[in-house]
């Protein structure tokens, strides 16, 4: 992450989630992630519940208190690039912006692998999207033979340079998601560094259109994210967020890796104010809205779990109690006391709910004297391959420096990469690991 992109974590539901049961996770969703003021939330149920979800979030927004900056955004997981006609079957841009969507996923490795959607197609989609003011995250991703063929920036390279420069016309609207296949639904995760190698390679492209392009756009990675690995990923600094399958339908799940995010982007603001005034005082209006967020409070300490929740009466007293204004609410004295990278380092091992169908052996790496960002990570992982980051066994970062906390540092990966990137002739030093490449297992979502 960067401290001067806003983090956006999205939840695609895909095709789960009818009626009543997308309501009651819109609701939970919402108050789980009440507090992630740092941090755009969207949730893509699929078509069928997308107004309803919407009328939920609001329901929720109105009924508690939230922090400022707090929201739910509803995306869409597919449009049609006409506005309307003789298309059955089809839904429009203007329909969903109708129904309460203001994002929209596209080309995703689903469609584009199942329902035949190719780049033109992306790219057309893209422009509607755009021209219907609904943001488009646009996914780009390599299959596992791809990967293994050395061709894992190619194929993102050629994906990324249908739409990219469509979105130039308003640079920070559009969001890049990176896919990889094979980490989708398969509860193998791409190493931090293998995916960061990516995301830089999409962010360099993005910089050929502009530079504004590049540092305004979010670039999210997606595949088997879960609380307990989203740090170390948003930990490097061309991962903007999440785009989250499996684990989004589980509210708790899908809040700790908002919460991953949060850690980070306060660790990251916090730095970035040290750094330009290093004498100022803590800023008076952090401190007004700042929560709870050490590792206390994610232990149970300070519960703010959606059961919390249940009366407005309890909301307003748990909120109170979670917000940091007069200073004497965090549990955690230790934490409190300590920098911000490392109180984002700490919070990062913290209990995050194993998503149900990580079934990846633990792998711990450990963070060491990383640097801010690492830290908050926390995680690290090292090789793909097994790594998925357990936080469970991982081991916690001590004295890093605050942006290092918040990444974790990670790995030992194994670099034996080789994915030789053919099609592009970047410095590579950024090989892909092909031993990171998983087999090619059964999607469970
Ligand atoms: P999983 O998080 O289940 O791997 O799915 C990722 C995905 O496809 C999000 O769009």
């Amino acid at each position: 992450m960067n401290p001067f992109r806003r983090p956006l974590i999205a939840g695609n539901w895909k095709m789960n989630m009818g009626g009543r049961d997308a309501c009651e996770l819109a609701n939970a969703v919402a108050k789980r992630t009440r507090v992630n003021d740092r941090v755009d939330v969207v949730v893509a149920p699929p078509f069928t519940a997308i107004a309803a979800v919407a009328h939920e979030v609001e329901e929720v927004r109105g009924s508690i208190d939230v922090a400022e900056g707090f929201g739910v955004g509803i995306a869409a997981q597919n449009l049609h690039a006409k506005s309307s006609g003789a298309f059955t079957g089809e839904v429009s841009a203007p329909m969903l912006r109708d129904a309460g969507a203001t994002w929209v996923i596209i080309g995703h490795s689903e469609r584009r692998q199942l329902f035949g959607e190719t780049d033109e197609g992306v790219a057309e989609k893209t422009k509607a999207a755009l021209e219907a003011d609904l943001r488009p995250i646009v996914c780009v991703g390599e299959t596992l033979a791809e990967r293994e063929a050395g061709q894992t920036l190619a194929v993102v390279e050629r994906q990324l340079r249908a739409f990219m420069g469509l979105l130039a016309t308003s640079p920070g609207v559009g969001v890049v998601a990176y896919e990889p296949v094979w980490a989708i639904g398969t509860g193998r995760v791409a190493s931090p560094q293998d995916a960061q190698q990516v995301h830089g390679r999409i962010r360099e492209l993005l910089a050929e259109v502009s530079e504004e392009l590049a540092e305004a756009t979010c670039v999210l990675y997606g595949g088997s994210v879960k609380a307990d690995n989203a740090a170390g990923l948003l930990g490097e600094a061309d991962i903007d967020g999440a785009l989250v399958g499996g684990a989004s339908l589980d509210a708790e799940g899908f809040g700790g890796i908002a919460d991953a995010a949060q850690r980070l982007a306060l660790a990251l603001a916090e730095e970035s104010e040290a750094e330009s005034e290093p004498d100022a005082v803590p800023n008076a209006r952090e401190a007004e809205h700042e929560v709870d967020l050490s590792p206390a409070a994610f232990a149970g300490e300070a519960d703010l779990s959606p059961e919390t929740f249940d009366t407005a009466e309890a909301e307003q007293d748990a909120y109170s109690a979670a917000a940091n204004d007069e200073g004497e609410s965090a549990p955690d004295v230790a934490a409190s006391e300590a920098a911000p990278a490392e109180q984002a380092a700490a919070a990062g091992q913290g209990d995050e709910q194993q998503a149900p169908d990580d079934e990846q052996p633990p792998d711990d790496a450990q963070a060491d004297d990383a640097a801010p960002a690492e830290q908050a990570a926390g995680d690290d992982d090292g090789d793909a391959a097994d790594d998925d980051g357990d936080a469970a066994d991982d081991e916690q970062a001590d004295d890093a420096a605050p942006a290092e906390q918040a990444a974790g540092d990670d790995d030992d990966d194994d670099d034996d990469d080789d994915d030789d990137d053919d099609d592009d002739d970047d410095d590579d030093d950024d090989e892909l690991a092909t031993e990171v490449i998983p087999s090619d297992e059964p999607k469970k979502k």
